[in-house]
């Protein structure tokens, strides 16, 4: 088509008025090993509508988060700052304090319309929104209570399904003047990973590919490794399996779901296996559960994405897609998160950014969940406040590593013992090594991973001959962005009593053992 010359000029002239919209699809728990774009060996399962973004956008390859965990990982994203800044370290006693500064209030103040539907799990109310509906704690799978400004409300189906409904119906009601960011933000696949009704037998009883450490002994690691509460064999409980069945469903979802588990139930206890036939057992059933999540969740990002596209938004507005953390689908005998160890430290990210994301790049930067906030201000051409920790992801949209990028990484986990018994860690994280200092939970070590010569995180080369100068390198480093990032000289915030141990397992604190929360 073609303009006159003037009306050109106007909308030449228009074009960097006009800001971004955008949409921020957040699910809990969802490793990228079960996102085909990410190409995972084990072919686990086809995400069309998810890797469509990869396709239109960048896919991140080393997107680390800080704390691997989902309380804490949502309050970095929203403050753009570490745990040790934002104050929410852990899930079990954390709450997160409300009056800070986020990239949502600022959004508002610069005239964005702000809104959220689905996980929170901060603890106080959602602030910086104009509307929200949010899950209580970790909310259910089927037939969701929700709480809004007015309320609670209650709901009639599947959780992915209603939160992708409330984020279509708040885009299809906003403010036409104004740019928007939805943060749509789902609560599959978390445990206790439990399908949409109509997608059970989706699989059509495949038996999955096992990962190469499922019986991983943990030797070659600091004890503090063998001592987890997270596996496949010893920690999951038979709701997790399904061998009993989740809260609040209604009769006709009942008489459904009855329908499939309970003859694969009843086969499983006539064969009753026993050792390794068992966590197999286990980890095909958690397969088939876990990605069906997945798979409820790739359909609705395909939803939201055509909802997006019938109102003309697609081409102005940024879509990104992440989860809270990665996880393990069976690595090492696990489920769950928490490590500083590949699968639960990277989690997925492919950012749709039209005008500036190349299409179907592949990023190699080193990038994180508390850059989000930063890139969310700077695609709004919003100021980030100075003390903010991260930096703005826009020079990697390119795919290439941006001159003068990070070359290494903090990570700092906190809760402990409960739920999973995972020793406080923190360490630093390079394009090839990790150092991990494990303190808190016994004598203090130390393990140090070379991905190049043991991808899998099998083996520790700390006090390896050849090794002393990587040793070194790394210690500078972590010292260095410990300085940079203000952390406190008091290693154990628990030490330091500005946390409480979770009551339980190995806990000073507290005889009765909590519920089975996470
Ligand atoms: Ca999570």
């Amino acid at each position: 088509m073609r303009l006159p010359l003037l009306l050109l000029a106007a909308v030449v002239h228009a074009a960097p008025a006009q800001r971004p919209n955008i949409v921020f699809v957040f699910s809990d728990d969802h490793a990228y090993q079960a996102i085909s774009a990410y190409g995972d060996s084990r072919k686990l399962i086809q995400t069309p509508n998810i890797d469509r973004l990869a396709k239109d956008g960048v896919r991140f390859d080393r997107a680390l988060v800080t704390n691997s965990i989902c309380g804490p990982s949502r309050a970095v994203i929203l403050t753009g700052k570490y745990s040790h800044k934002n104050g929410f370290y852990n899930n079990s006693n954390s709450v997160f304090d409300g009056s800070q500064v986020t990239f949502p209030k600022l959004m508002q103040k610069a005239g964005y319309q702000t809104a959220i539907f689905g996980k929170w799990h901060l603890v106080s109310d959602p602030t910086g929104f104009d509307a929200w509906q949010i899950l209580p704690g970790q909310g259910l799978y089927y037939n969701p209570p929700m709480k809004g400004p007015s309320g609670q409300i209650q709901t009639k189906g599947y959780v992915t399904d209603i939160v992708t409904d409330l984020s279509i119906d708040w885009i299809s009601r906003r403010d036409r003047s104004k740019p928007f960011v939805l943060m749509c933000q789902h609560k599959a696949p978390h445990r206790e990973w439990a399908p949409n009704i109509k997608d059970l037998g989706w699989d059509k009883d495949r038996v999955y590919p096992e990962p190469e450490t499922l019986f991983d002994d943990y030797s070659g690691r600091s004890q503090q490794v063998a001592e987890n509460d997270m596996t496949l064999e010893k920690t999951i409980t038979p709701l997790d399996v399904k061998l009993t069945r989740p809260d609040n469903m209604s009769p006709e979802q009942i008489a459904a779901w009855d329908r499939y588990y309970g003859p694969r139930n009843e086969a499983y206890r006539k064969a009753d296996p026993k050792g390794r036939d068992l966590v197999r057992w286990r980890y095909n059933r958690y397969m088939h559960d876990y990605l069906g999540c997945v798979k409820s969740v790739d359909d609705n990002v395909g939803r939201l994405l055509a909802h997006l596209e019938k109102e003309g938004l697609l081409e102005n507005t940024i879509v990104a897609y992440s989860s809270d953390q990665g996880f393990y689908l069976g690595e090492h005998g696990w489920f769950d998160k928490r490590w500083i160890f590949e699968e639960s430290l990277r989690t997925p990210l492919l950012v749709r950014w039209p005008g500036v994301a190349t299409p179907g790049a592949v990023s190699k930067a080193i990038v994180s969940n508390v850059d989000f906030a930063q890139t969310f201000l700077d695609a709004a051409g919003v100021k980030a406040p100075a003390d903010m920790q991260g930096r703005s992801l826009r020079p990697a949209m390119g795919g290439s590593v941006p001159d003068g990028w990070r070359t290494d990484f903090y990570y700092h986990y906190y809760e402990y013992p409960r739920p999973h018994h995972v020793s406080p860690h923190y360490g630093v994280v390079t394009d090839r090594y990790k150092l991990v200092r494990y303190y808190g939970s016994g004598p203090e070590r130390t393990d140090l991973f070379d991905l190049e010569k043991d991808p899998l995180e099998l083996r520790s080369f700390a006090g390896v001959a050849g090794y002393e100068s990587v040793l070194a390198d790394l210690e500078a480093r972590l010292g260095r962005l410990r300085k940079e990032l203000e952390v406190p000289a008091q290693e154990d915030p628990y030490a330091s009593g500005a946390l409480k141990r979770a009551p339980g397992k190995g806990g000073k604190a507290g005889k009765k053992k909590a519920p089975e929360k996470k």
